[in-house]
């Protein structure tokens, strides 16, 4: 398919929903300030919204079926396969240097004070500079705050031949371009920050990546999960048996509902109606000709009552989740290797359901979302984020750009050119999104619909041969 044909058809899909999300939300509001006494007109507007929400999930559905059936469905398995294995295998080649003494390293420490997600995200922003500056990476793990034994007793290690840093001298960042090993900081306290951080993909692999895929950063994220993720033995056989015992079978909507800590204080609250709201969205889309599927969802989350208040709420769903796994993610539980077992098994499983509902302000669902593009060739549109779009901690701007022109529609609006760059903070989910116009520096509202991303690109090596 040309370039140009699969913009469209992602764009026509993310665009039903976007009009959907403004009329839905302004006749909400139109049908909220209506006074006593107009329950007829209360009614009516009752009515356009459930004819209309059936008239959007009939075009998403419809949507479905022409990528199935458009003839190119074959080529985006085969693209997507290449491609993942191409970076796999660079990364392989980068992380088994023949002569390790004498390799450039990279050294990465794992033990950033935050949770499992935001240690993972740590991990693959340093593998994304070992990547760029052809260095192997050395990951620093003993006394993991989730496994003491470090990350090897987990996970495979990063590398067969390679493993720690050897006798050289190491330097902190930038360092020298001679210089052997360089020990990287956290993200933020980067200085200076080189260009190919997220949201930036290798241009050597952008055009095809731009063609296959609807979030490319997102699938670039993705490769290195899944080369870090390769299970040991000893937890593959746990994530076997975690699956036969919830009894997992799609479809399945992953729901990652996210409290304790987080609330109040990085997230607002969201009582679990709201995600069940999008959860039973999605499943009518997929009934919409008639068949009829039997509704799981599976439920995680760092609080225990949650999926006891949905399992009582919600007798029509197939709860699958696990309130013990949930009890031990509390602060006081948290990081255990009981915990660990838990974290990971709920990113696995929301990350191989069909569709996610969840908080991207959580970095277990973005982890879980990222890990997801690793199963279809594009699964950029399987989600639901009751609050943020997806964003990577310490990514550069994330722009936007004008392919339709705005007139402010109020002092809160932008004003839009065609080819203006936006600088998006967020999608209100209403039709609009926030942002800031990096031509005129001013920051408001604007149609979502009226912008495209730019999918930002970066020089990096492009380890010929391998
Ligand atoms: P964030 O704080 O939500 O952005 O994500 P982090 O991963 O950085 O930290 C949250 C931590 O809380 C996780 O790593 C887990 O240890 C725990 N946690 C949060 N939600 C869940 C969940 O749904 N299941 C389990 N098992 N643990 C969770």
């Amino acid at each position: 398919p040309s370039l140009e044909y699969e913009l469209t058809r992602r764009r026509v899909q993310t665009n039903v929903a976007e009009i959907w999300n403004y009329f839905s939300s302004e006749l909400g509001k139109i049908r909220k300030s209506l006074g006593t006494g107009n329950s007829d007109l209360e009614e009516s507007i009752q009515q356009v919204l459930l004819q209309g929400a059936e008239h959007k999930r009939s075009l998403l559905s419809d949507m479905e079926q022409l990528r199935r059936v458009d003839g190119y469905e074959a080529w985006r398995h085969k693209e997507a396969t290449e491609l993942s294995d191409l970076v796999q295998r660079r990364l392989h080649h980068l992380q088994n240097p023949s002569d390790c003494a004498n390799a450039r390293k990279l050294v990465c420490k794992l033990n950033k004070g935050c949770g499992y997600g935001c240690q993972l995200h740590h991990v693959v922003y340093c593998f994304i500079v070992a990547y760029a500056t052809e260095r192997t990476l050395i990951l620093k793990s003993r006394g993991w705050r989730y496994h003491k034994g470090g990350w090897e007793e987990v996970f495979r290690p990063v590398s067969n031949s390679c493993h720690d840093a050897g006798t050289a001298n190491a330097y902190n960042w930038p360092g020298k371009p001679n210089t052997q090993v360089l020990v990287l900081p956290i993200i933020d306290s980067l200085m200076p920050r080189p260009p190919y951080l997220p949201l930036a993909v290798p241009e050597d692999l952008a055009p095809r990546l731009k063609r296959l895929h609807g979030d490319p950063i997102v699938w670039w994220v993705g490769q290195f999960l899944k080369y870090l993720l390769r299970p040991q033995t000893s937890t593959r056989d746990f994530l076997n048996s975690g699956m036969r015992n919830l009894g997992w079978q799609r479809p399945i909507v992953g729901v990652h509902v996210r409290r304790t800590d987080k609330v109040g204080t990085e997230a607002a609250f969201h009582g679990i109606e709201e995600y069940m709201t999008h959860v039973e969205d999605y499943y009518r889309t997929l009934e919409i000709n008639g068949t009829s599927v039997v509704r799981r969802i599976f439920l995680a989350s760092d609080d225990a009552r949650v999926i006891e208040e949905a399992r009582k709420k919600y007798p029509q769903y197939r709860i699958v989740g696990d309130p013990e796994v949930a009890r031990m993610a509390a602060v006081s539980t948290r990081y255990t290797d009981t915990a660990l077992n838990g974290i990971i098994l709920d990113i696995h499983l929301l990350s191989m359901s069909d569709y996610l509902v969840c908080t991207f302000s959580s970095q277990v669902c973005r982890v879980a979302y990222e890990i997801m593009q690793t199963m279809y060739p594009n699964a950029a549109d399987r989600f639901k984020s009751l609050d943020d779009i997806y964003y990577y901690g310490g990514q550069n701007p994330h722009n936007r750009r004008a392919v339709i022109a705005h007139k402010p529609r109020s002092h809160e609006d932008l004003q839009l050119k065609v080819g203006d760059l936006v600088s998006v903070a967020g999608n209100h989910w209403d039709g609009n999104s926030k942002g800031k116009n990096t031509r005129t520096n001013q920051g408001g509202l604007f149609p979502s619909f009226k912008v495209v991303d730019k999918v930002e690109t970066a020089k990096l090596p492009v380890y010929s041969g391998v």
